[in-house]
């Protein structure tokens, strides 16, 4: 089975967002448990949380199926000691957010190097926040997202991800999220039936389906490789509805949350109508 949402507005309270994803038709969706452009955050009230919890029956949505994802502020891998243990103090207090909320995932971007450290020692960096989480937390999947490889951010190879698994305390708790638009123009082409097959044989041998947690579904406005993250409505980028046959009819890819990040809200409960709609 498919579970496709989007990644909704969890404005107003985190309560509000299984509802946002009801009225879009949604089995699955993404949500920021605080504001995600601000460093610090109320706890979460005993009112919230039940609210919350409530709200999700009332969608019929799974937790599993549910995907928060981490502040933009954070960066695992900051060069800077400081800068990255803020990153950390801040990203456990999420995984805490979750565990609160009954919820069993965290998506997150790794981090970036800013040019100052070589990505190998950034790489290390990153991986040595990560099981630090693991050891203060004790539920929580960590699941690391691929990059277009914008700027200095690194998880725009299959390789990256691959080493953050490699190097975890717990594999039980480490994941990966794979986002189409990054996938492609970090150079990994799913276009064609062969091209698809190619890459995710890749990922089957580097990654491994067994770590796939989530996939955010976005269509793409750069070109394959060309390292820029700027996602389209599905159909009307460069990858094109193809790319979206393949993964709505890959039997690997069943149980998780799908989530769209498209561009343009209003089209979202179109666009899971959409995908329903090419599984054959
Ligand atoms: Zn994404
Ligand atoms: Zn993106």
């Amino acid at each position: 089975m498919k579970y496709i949402g989007a990644h909704v507005s969890a404005s107003g309270g985190v309560f509000n967002a299984p509802l946002n994803a009801k009225a879009i038709g949604a089995k699955a969706f993404a949500l920021f448990t605080k504001n995600q452009r601000q460093w610090d955050a109320k706890p979460l009230s005993q009112d919230e949380i039940s609210r919350f919890k409530q709200a999700l029956d009332e969608a019929e949505i799974l937790p599993k199926h549910v995907l928060p994802h981490d502040s933009y502020l954070i960066n695992l891998g900051h060069p800077d000691k400081e800068a990255r243990e803020k990153s950390l103090h801040a990203f456990i207090d999420e995984v805490k957010r979750c565990e609160q909320l009954g919820l069993d995932k965290l998506n997150f971007h790794p981090g970036s190097h800013l040019r100052r450290i070589s990505e190998e020692e950034c790489l290390e960096a990153i991986s040595n926040s990560m099981n630090e989480v693991l050891r203060q937390t004790s539920h929580v999947t960590l699941v690391v997202e691929n990059t277009a490889g914008q700027g200095s951010n690194l998880g725009y190879k299959m390789e990256h991800l691959a080493y953050f698994i490699e190097n975890s305390i717990d594999k039980n708790r480490v994941g990966v999220c794979l986002d189409t638009c990054h996938t492609f123009t970090a150079g990994y082409d799913i276009r064609t039936e062969e091209t698809y097959g190619q890459t995710m044989k890749k990922f089957a041998t580097i990654v491994g389906f067994h770590y796939l947690r989530g996939m955010h579904l976005n269509d793409s406005k750069p070109d394959l490789g060309s390292h820029v993250d700027r996602h389209e409505s599905i159909g009307k980028g460069k990858l094109g509805e193809g790319a979206f046959r393949f993964i709505m009819n890959d039997e690997r890819i069943d149980d998780i949350p799908m989530i769209l990040e498209t561009i343009d809200e209003s089209l979202w409960a179109q666009e899971i109508k959409l995908l329903y709609g090419f599984i054959k």
